[in-house]
């Protein structure tokens, strides 16, 4: 399974908000096996949103959008989903029905709350107010990120994707001294190879079956320099 992750929102294309709930979402998708093929950060603009919606949905097996769910005139990411797949924006009697049991009364809510596109399954948002929405496979999270994650949590279940075994190898060599030897890691073992310098460089090894990431590993390991230990 692929997916991608769209962000909505101005104030993180300001740099006023971190894209921490992208971050997050990579790292849940991933941990389920789930290949993350895109991440992209929209303006709460409903055309284009819609534009990368509609692209992802064609292209990915899952897209997972975040932010602007909320009742404010800036919050245009249902109308912007109903707009992607040719849906209405319409009330909600499902969404309503929740917020009537935890207290709200239609008066206490602007209509745009309990409105989503037409035919959507709605999800619930246990940490606050406005509801997310699933339109066939694209999946509309609140941008609140205590809400987003709980709301993710309660349909994590619909990403499954094939789970990969990752071996950190540390290695204190230049980056590009190591270049031939992860050319013939990848020509001897069925495994990807990630390398990323800092203090040392760290490989990633990763592989679908763990026993072949080990091997690979240890092949790295008997012709690699390793950092020494600090004392303790
Ligand atoms: P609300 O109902 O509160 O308006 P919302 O779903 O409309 O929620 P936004 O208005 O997009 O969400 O964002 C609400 C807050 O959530 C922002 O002020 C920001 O702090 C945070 N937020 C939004 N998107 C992200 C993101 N991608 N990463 C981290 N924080 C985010
Ligand atoms: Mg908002």
């Amino acid at each position: 399974m692929n997916a991608a992750i769209v962000t909505v929102g101005d104030e993180l294309l300001v740099g006023d908000t971190e894209n921490t709930n992208a971050t997050w979402l990579c790292r849940r998708l991933s941990d389920r096996g789930v290949r993350v093929r895109r991440v992209t950060v929209v303006p709460d603009e409903v055309g284009e949103i819609a534009r990368v919606v509609n692209e992802y949905h064609a292209e990915y097996d899952a897209t997972v959008v975040t932010g602007g769910l909320g009742p404010t005139h800036d919050d245009v990411t249902m109308d912007a989903i109903a707009a992607a797949f040719g849906r209405a924006v319409e009330a909600n009697e499902e969404a309503a029905a929740w917020l009537a049991e935890r207290g709200y009364s239609a008066d206490d809510l602007t209509a745009e709350t309990t409105h989503l596109p037409a035919g959507c399954r709605p999800l619930r948002n246990v940490e606050g107010v406005a509801p997310g929405a699933v339109v066939e496979s694209t999946y509309v999270l609140p941008g609140v990120p205590a809400e987003m994650k709980a709301m993710f949590e309660s349909v994590a279940d619909e990403f499954e994707g094939t789970p990969t075994h990752t071996v950190a190898v540390n290695v204190a060599e230049p980056e590009s001294t190591l270049l031939d030897r992860f050319t013939e890691l990848q020509e001897r073992f069925e495994v990807g190879v990630g390398s990323y310098p800092g203090e040392h460089v760290t490989v990633k090894i990763t592989a679908a079956d763990a026993a072949e990431a080990e091997r690979a590993a240890a092949w790295l390991r008997d012709r690699s320099t390793a950092p020494e230990r600090s004392e303790p």
